[in-house]
């Protein structure tokens, strides 16, 4: 009987052993894909080229992983895809509503929720912090010292925002001109078209990780007429339809940005894009206002247009052409769209 006893609890603990070696290494190699339509990207960035996407299911072998992204075998390359979407072992991904991710360059991480308190140390794009706590439109998190420190709500992806609002939601991006249609220009010579172009891009990006469908005008730099643009609207049954412009004018003084509606039952939608990009943008805001332009007149779905800033404007179109003034307004728009769908 005794002996017996032994015997079994032996063979018990070797089972355990090699269930224990068989779980690491299957954690350690492989992975599963948690979101849909996730973009694969060069490098460990927002702004990196996208080489494809991986959809919900998809097994991956990951390589390595850094400041909330993981390295994956592609075809016969290696790439990168955000950690939040990729299951690995059995293990759930650290749940994404307790997270925030980083998503401007140089994000100021404080010791306390107010824009006056200390910067404790500057956040990366695409690293995400745990969240220990909420004041406010401030988000507390735990640094990875373990030391505590505030980040404004407006400025990372938020799950428990953005998420649960745009999940689903099909949004149809203008990039403004095109083509033989240049737009404006500034004195530096920044041309609207590619401008448009370059913030589109950054937008769609942000939405997309949120969970919405992003449907674009245009991906080069060719010309759109106007009727295709809000068909484009129509035939995907946009949520929201976002004409993305720079603005220009005789004075060099002119500043700031507006948002644009046509349709009364536009405006509440034009107000949330100018709140969430007040929150993100620097330059001054000219508010919600009404203007009468075809792809918002002609438009059967709900439409604003938005004048990011002015190229006219020497100091903006310098912030304008950066990548973290792009970065900063498609924030602001996804943060708009997702307290608009939030009502
Ligand atoms: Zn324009």
């Amino acid at each position: 009987m005794e002996r017996i006893k032994v015997f079994i609890f032996c063979v018990f603990l070797l089972g355990s052993v090699l269930a224990a070696g068989h779980s690491a290494s299957a954690h350690s190699q492989t992975g599963t894909v948690t979101g849909d339509r996730v973009n694969v990207r060069e490098s460990p960035s927002l702004s990196a080229s996208i080489l494809g996407q991986v959809s919900t299911g998809k097994q991956v072998s990951i390589l390595s992983s850094q400041n909330g992204w993981v390295q994956i075998s592609y075809g016969s390359e290696t790439a990168w895809v955000s950690g939040q979407f990729i299951r690995t072992g059995g293990k759930q991904p650290a749940s994404a509503s307790q997270f925030v991710r980083i998503q401007t360059e140089g994000t100021n991480l404080r010791s306390g929720p107010s824009t006056s308190s200390s910067v404790i140390v500057k956040g990366s794009v695409g690293e995400r912090y745990p969240v220990i706590g909420r004041s406010g439109d401030w988000i507390k998190i735990r640094l990875a010292s373990g030391s505590e420190a505030y980040v404004a709500g407006w400025v990372v992806s938020s799950k428990e925002t953005a998420a649960s609002a745009l999940q689903g939601k099909v949004i149809v991006l203008d990039p403004g001109h095109g083509g033989v249609d240049g737009g404006t220009s500034g004195l530096y010579g920044t041309i609207e078209k590619g401008v448009t172009l370059q913030t589109a891009q950054k937008l769609r990006d942000a939405l997309a990780a949120s969970g919405a469908t992003v449907v674009v005008t245009r991906t080069g730099d060719q010309y759109v007429p106007l009727p295709a643009r809000t068909d484009t609207a129509r035939q995907h049954g946009a949520d929201a339809f976002i004409s993305l412009h720079y603005d220009g004018a005789q004075s060099r003084q002119a500043a700031g940005h507006t948002a644009y509606y046509y349709h009364t039952a536009h405006k509440e939608l034009a107000r949330s894009l100018n709140e969430g990009l007040n929150k993100t943008l620097p330059n001054a805001n000219r508010g919600t206002q009404y203007g009468d332009y075809y792809v918002l007149r002609e438009n059967q779905r709900p439409a604003v247009l938005l004048e990011l800033g002015y190229l006219t404007n020497p100091a903006e179109e310098s912030s304008i052409a950066s990548a973290a003034y792009q970065q900063q307004a498609a924030a602001g728009i996804r943060d708009g769209l997702a307290s608009y769908f939030s009502r």
